[in-house]
């Protein structure tokens, strides 16, 4: 099955709203690669804004919270990041889980809030250095796709985003065989409990990805696209891999 790629920018706790023109010239570049689906996470409190400057586009919220509303100060609903007229949400990433003590279990109920409220979701997992050197990084990740991922849910509208913790704005990346072999394993991990329904899903890597390293980790086995954080943060580092994403 065809997968479209998928290059989605993670722009953290950065933004203010002089930062919109640089995503008006991202989803203008993005517009001469019809081939790829290009998204932008930026902060929650320039969605609305991005949303209005950038019309019919792609952008997401970085977190939701996994119940529709209620007494959680601070926090944003999933049925919210909608009304904002965000179109996805990172659910999951390693900042969240580690940072803020995040389960698998509030993995998978954010992932399922999101998907509820009507949006696209991309639910990260990613191993620790120790893991990695120890030779568990697959059994790691794989345990984290079963406790975090839904029962039930469109294949097309939930996307796992592979990020290495270590390669998260370190400059680090993994070999390209590793990657592939994580994200076959991940694939593999989803056909055995979804079967068919699989093979629609997106796996993107994350974890340094730039313009430079963009093509070859775009082109391993199984893999969809990028989530990147530091290079989505500008057109001029973004656009080389949406380019390199709409090369393959
Ligand atoms: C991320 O935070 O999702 C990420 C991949 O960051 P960076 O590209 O900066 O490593």
């Amino acid at each position: 099955m065809a997968r479209r790629k998928f290059v989605v920018g993670n722009w953290k706790m950065n933004g203010l709203s002089d930062a919109l023109g640089e995503a008006r010239a991202i989803f203008a570049a993005a517009d001469s690669h019809s081939s790829v689906d290009v998204a932008i996470c930026p902060p929650f409190t320039l969605i609305g804004a991005m949303v209005a400057t950038a019309p019919g586009k792609a952008v997401g919220g970085q977190d939701c919270h996994g119940a529709a509303s209620g007494a959680f100060t601070g926090s944003v609903a999933a049925p919210m990041l909608a009304d904002a007229g965000a179109s996805l949400v990172i659910v999951g990433h390693s900042e969240r889980r580690e940072g803020f003590g995040e389960s698998d279990a509030d993995v998978r109920a954010k992932a399922e809030a999101g998907l509820s409220a009507g949006l696209s979701v991309i639910l990260c997992v990613g191993e620790p250095l120790a893991v990695r050197e120890s030779g568990g990084a697959i059994d790691f990740v794989l345990a984290q796709v079963a406790g975090s991922v839904p029962e039930s849910f469109d294949p097309q509208r939930l996307a796992i985003a592979y990020e290495p913790i270590w390669a998260i704005g370190t400059g680090l990346v993994p070999t390209v065989g590793d990657v592939a072999a994580m994200h076959g394993a991940i694939r593999g991990a989803l056909a055995e409990r979804f079967g068919d329904a699989a093979q629609a899903m997106r796996l993107l890597y994350g974890g340094s990805v730039n313009g430079d390293n963009a093509p070859e980790l775009l082109n391993a086995g199984d893999v969809d696209g990028a989530l990147v954080g530091g290079a989505s943060l500008t057109a001029a580092k973004f656009v080389p891999i949406v380019e390199a994403a709409a090369a393959l």
